[in-house]
């Protein structure tokens, strides 16, 4: 019997992508090579509209372990600058700083529970497909082995091998002038200002925590988060630093050139695994396309930039979300025509937005006097709400538009769906928790809940709710199971004109009515 979905990579992409499959009634098989987690953490956090998208799969609450919804963060930064978002009072830019090894931890258990077969020390060697069915080769503990599927995703990271077997190009660029060095330590805690949590750097002055802190020789950060040992890393150009492992005295000696001041620190304290790493140079590629007739990709595998700001499982995270749904409806056979192939329309620019931003942060941040003009020039623009409106909007990803549904159609159209608090019969409810269950919805806020009769052609597949908002809302929602609203409508009376409307889209998305 073929297999629905081979997913190559148990990754956070992977992960998640195994996670939406399962929540959406396919049970995919998950090869990861690795036979336990990867020794070393990367991100440290998410930062945009993915925290929002874990909240409404419950794994925010998973993660954090509080039952209050997330808020959106008061500072964050760009290009090594403050950027003030409590100017904002719509303000998108959420974080959740969580060791991406935790995420992983977590991902991984929904993933199990929800029926996904996660097979690690297997790793995928080899693909072929044809018209019915993709064959994966895979060298399993047992010895090599094949599966046949219908699908195959790559989410096997950024020297993906499902892509590069596939031959799906991935144009960009790759720079060798970078170096960074990133450890866990320990600082004297009289150099901490405990009101703010700045570094006191002695002989250079304060330097506040987390905020990337450019000079005109490189970039320093101080970053404690609570539980682990702090971090300190520095990122230089022009150097190069050879082959031997990273010591503590290469960061020592770093921080000297980046700030011209000694900084006094030791090795950290506590269990490890502690870091101390060294990166040079670094790639931003895109996939010249995300989907090659049975085979996707998705993550890293699809797109890689610079680390700047984080903004990398805010995107691949978001793939996945995307695919997930689409994926499963062509699986179980009703998937409008065309339904697969907008994950790449959709996703593809959603990454060229990543890749632009991170490039012009690494521009900010690059040494040199025109360098520091620049900034200072970029310093006042943020001073403007409306810049920060932007660019809060381009970092957590708010400012996406997928399909705007034409003329006339209701502003929300095309855009992530707002987090409403809701009163239904079974009693409050925030619009995130109804989305749990991946299916997709139409939220009925009308007089009388008067539309629940016009998707009844659709009710195998979309899920109805009547509610009264209790805030400012639209009188209508219809979400795509990624919580996009594929529809909406204002007027608490919709006429024959907006439920027709309503109908046009169900099919849209949804295929036509049973
Ligand atoms: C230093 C650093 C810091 C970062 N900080 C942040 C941050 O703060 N915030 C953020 O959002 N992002 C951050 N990122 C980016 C983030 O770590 C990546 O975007 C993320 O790991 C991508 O996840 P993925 O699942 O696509 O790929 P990966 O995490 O690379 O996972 C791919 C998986 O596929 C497996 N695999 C590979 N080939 C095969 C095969 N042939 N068969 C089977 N399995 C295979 C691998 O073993 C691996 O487990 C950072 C990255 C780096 C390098």
């Amino acid at each position: 019997m073929p297999v629905d979905v081979v997913i190559a990579g148990a990754g956070p992409n992977g992960l998640m992508l195994a996670c939406e499959l399962s929540l959406a009634g396919v049970r995919p098989v998950v090869l990861e090579r690795l036979t336990g987690q990867e020794e070393e953490n990367r991100a440290n956090g998410l930062v945009g509209q993915v925290v929002r998208a874990l909240d409404r799969r419950g794994l925010y609450e998973r993660i954090t372990g509080d039952a209050q919804p997330p808020a959106p963060a008061p500072r964050y930064m760009f290009g090594a600058l403050p950027l003030d978002l409590s100017v904002l009072d719509d303000n998108p830019l959420y974080m959740l700083p969580v060791p991406q090894r935790r995420l992983e931890r977590v991902l991984e258990a929904r993933a199990r529970e929800l029926g996904a077969d996660i097979r690690r020390g297997h790793e995928l060697t080899g693909l072929s497909q044809d018209d019915d069915a993709v064959t994966v080769e895979v060298a399993g503990p047992d010895g090599p082995y094949r599966i046949e599927a219908r699908y195959l995703v790559g989410a096997d990271g950024g020297r993906s091998l499902t892509r590069k077997l596939s031959g799906i190009g991935f144009p960009g660029l790759t720079r060798d002038d970078g170096i960074s060095l990133a450890a866990h330590v320990s600082i004297p805690a009289e150099l901490v200002d405990p009101a703010t949590g700045a570094l006191n750097v002695p002989g250079y002055g304060p330097v506040p925590a987390f905020l990337h802190h450019r000079t005109e020789r490189g970039l320093f950060v101080f970053a404690a988060f609570p539980g682990r040992p702090p971090m300190i890393s520095t990122l230089e150009w022009g150097r190069s630093d050879g082959d031997a492992p990273p010591t503590l005295d290469d960061l020592r000696d770093s921080i000297r050139r980046v700030l011209g001041a000694d900084l006094p620190f030791g090795p950290p304290e506590g269990d490890g695994p502690h870091l101390l790493r060294r990166l040079t140079g670094g790639n931003t590629r895109l996939a010249e396309r995300y989907r090659d007739r049975r085979v996707l990709l998705a993550g890293d595998a699809a797109h890689v930039h610079s680390a700047l700001g984080g903004p990398g499982l805010n995107l691949g995270l978001q793939d996945t979300v995307n695919l997930g749904w689409k994926l499963a409806a062509e699986i179980h056979g009703w998937a409008p025509p065309g339904l697969l192939d907008t994950y790449d329309a959709e996703r593809r620019p959603a990454a060229m937005r990543v890749v632009m931003h991170t490039q012009a942060q690494s521009a900010l941040i690059a040494p040199g006097p025109e360098v520091t003009a620049l900034r200072e020039l970029f310093a006042e623009l943020l001073g403007e709400p409306a810049t920060v409106r932007r660019i809060a909007g381009l970092m957590s990803g708010a400012d996406i538009r997928y399909d705007d549904g034409g003329p006339g159609a209701h502003p929300l159209t095309g855009r992530a769906a707002p987090d409403l608090l809701l009163e239904t019969d079974a009693g409050a409810v925030r619009l995130a928790e109804l989305t749990r269950t991946a299916r997709p919805l139409l939220l009925d806020l009308t007089e009388g809940a008067s539309l629940v009769g016009d998707l009844a052609g659709w009710r195998d597949r979309v899920d109805v709710v009547a509610a009264r908002a209790r805030h400012a809302a639209p009188a209508a929602l219809l979400l795509r199971p990624d919580c996009y609203v594929a529809w909406a409508c204002g007027s608490a009376h919709p006429g024959e004109g907006e439920r027709e409307a309503l109908r046009a889209a169900a099919a849209r998305w949804f295929g036509p009515p049973a």
